[in-house]
């Protein structure tokens, strides 16, 4: 042998022991769900994961064995994380927007022998609770309460639950490719898929997520993830805060405008992560409270693109946004936009203009992008086609599917059209499925959205296909006004903008937009609703 460095497994276990080793006493600000705020630390939380491992054992418990979350950001839901996959099960984040229907159907699907629950969810999983076929143990997330106790026959308080855990006892040593964590994907079409993360995945990407490049969080910060802890693992923060030390706030249940100001505000958070509709109520409750948050530096958004109007208003506040792109099948992160050396020179105008793409691959992350008959297309900023992407944290085989979700040669397409320029920056400009195909022409719903957006009367905008006897289909504008504007007024406001065969042939007026259980306006809604509407005028 010519020598060797150590064999040591890339663990969640691992970053959690880090944590409470190295940084024992940095705080954790939680926002309780039913009121007031929990102060602890990464000394504490790292106890209690012990515990929370050490009790699961004592349940009896085998290894890999899922464990539901239906929970906001809080301090027990960290608990939960790294206790659950730090005592080798996996933790599945379940989204509450969901329906009952696809919650059954995804605890029934993971075979969930516990579930975690925040006192929000108490009614809920009592009328859950005869339909769920594994689960064994449901545990609300707090002290004793006895009124919750009667709602749900046999329920479990998570206090009581730790205390038959032993803080001193090691998380058990794993194989870092065992299961982690498993999220579902929010199934807008057909029943949702589940995407199965690993330790060695979840760590990889803990790393590499948080380089200079991309999410930049250091010991100095104060983090506050927006972005739900069912949404991709909160995008990977909770990991990154364990690893870092940063001062972490979870907010809990009220993510409106005004309570995330306040929060911001009374913890002096410097970085805030989430989608940008949690940003479009944080710039409205700017400007009614008059905060100007001194302390928030940059805020990542992603999950949905960036409306451009988004820039120029944070930057009043002295608050960079920094675009990422990336999926449930990723983990999430598969490019984050930040600028290059030759940028800084740039005009603040021209640098929002880049800022506005979704960024550049990190290492380990690969794309490509593939035109119709499977030709791999050059990065040159202009061939548009089909996104594909492969790497360590990307998925391989969804959760009890026996086949691969890969191309013959390995790659996940992503669903999504984009273009990628020679120095690698990605630019997303639609969902295949969303994108207009007029008289054969491709019109991108994003590009009309960001300049209906980006009128002043105009607070929300969604662009879709509507069918068409001529073209196939032509672009329709389903719009919320946040002032004085006419149907014509906006669409002479394309003029300029785009070609003039790309714009909306119609706008129509609505009071608000079907909004998904991640954030996101739900198109297909949209064009089961308003999908004939030219056919009706023809
Ligand atoms: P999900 O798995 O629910 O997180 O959804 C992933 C999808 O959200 C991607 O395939 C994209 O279509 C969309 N998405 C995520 N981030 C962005 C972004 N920054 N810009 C545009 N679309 C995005």
């Amino acid at each position: 042998m010519l020598g060797q460095m150590m064999q040591m497994p890339l663990t969640i276990g691992s970053l959690i022991d880090h944590a409470a080793r190295f940084h024992s006493a940095g705080e954790i600000v939680s926002v309780e769900t039913k009121g007031g705020v929990e102060n602890t630390t990464w000394g504490e939380v790292g106890a209690n994961a012990r515990r929370l491992a050490s009790a699961l054992r004592k349940l009896g418990l085998e290894p890999s064995a899922r464990c539901g979350t239906i929970a906001w950001n809080n301090r027990r839901h960290l608990e939960i994380y790294f206790g659950v996959a730090g005592g080798g099960f996996v933790c599945h984040t379940i989204n509450p927007r969901m329906g009952p229907e696809q919650m059954v159907y995804v605890i029934n699907h993971a075979e969930d022998q516990v579930l975690f629950i925040d006192a929000t969810f108490v009614p809920a999983a009592g009328q859950l609770a005869p339909a769920l076929k594994h689960t064994k143990h449901i545990v609300m997330m707090g002290p004793r309460d006895e009124a919750a106790a009667e709602a749900v026959p046999g329920l479990k308080f998570f206090d009581e639950l730790l205390e038959t855990g032993d803080a001193s006892e090691p998380f058990p040593e794993l194989d870092e490719n065992v299961a982690s964590s498993l999220c579902y994907t929010s199934g807008t079409t057909g029943d949702p898929k589940g995407v199965l993360y690993s330790h060695r995945s979840t760590v990889l990407h803990t790393i590499v997520g948080n380089q200079p490049d991309a999410l930049n969080i250091s010991a100095v910060d104060t983090v506050l993830p927006v972005v739900p802890m069912f949404h991709v693992n909160a995008w990977g923060v909770p990991y990154i805060a364990a690893m870092t030390g940063c001062k972490l706030v979870l907010p809990g249940p009220n993510l409106d405008g005004t309570s995330l100001v306040n929060l911001i505000d009374s913890t002096e958070t410097t970085l805030a992560l989430g989608v940008p509709t949690i940003w479009m109520g944080l710039l409205a409750a700017l400007k009614e409270t008059g905060s100007k948050v001194p302390s928030l530096t940059r805020t990542v958004v992603g999950g949905s693109a960036l409306p451009p109007s988004m820039i120029p208003k944070f930057a009043e506040y002295g608050v960079d946004l920094i675009h990422a792109w990336g999926m449930t099948e990723t983990s999430p992160l598969g490019s984050v936009n930040q600028l290059l050396q030759r940028h800084t020179a740039l005009t603040a105008d021209e640098q929002a203009a880049i800022r506005l793409g979704q960024g550049r691959a990190p290492y380990g992350v690969d794309l490509r992008i593939l035109d119709e008959e499977g030709n791999i297309l050059p990065h040159d900023g202009k061939s548009q086609g089909d996104l594909q992407i492969r790497g360590p944290w990307i998925v391989d085989t969804y959760f009890g599917k026996d086949t691969s979700a890969l191309t013959d040669d390995g790659w996940f397409d992503t669903g999504d059209v984009a273009t990628i320029d020679v120095e690698g920056f990605m630019i997303i400009r639609d969902r295949s499925k969303d994108i207009i195909k007029s008289g054969g022409e491709w019109i991108s719903t994003v590009t009309l959205e960001n300049i209906a957006i980006s009128h002043p009367a105009i607070a929300n905008a969604a662009a879709i296909a509507a069918l068409h006897e001529k073209w196939d289909e032509r672009p329709v504008l389903v719009a919320i006004k946040s002032g004085e504007v006419t149907e014509e007024e906006l669409l002479a406001f394309y003029k300029g903008k785009v070609e003039s065969w790309q714009v909306p042939d119609r706008v129509l007026f609505v009071d608000e937009l079907p909004i998904g259980s991640t954030g996101k306006v739900q198109k297909n809604k949209l064009r089961e609703e308003f999908g004939n509407v030219l056919l009706a005028d023809s």
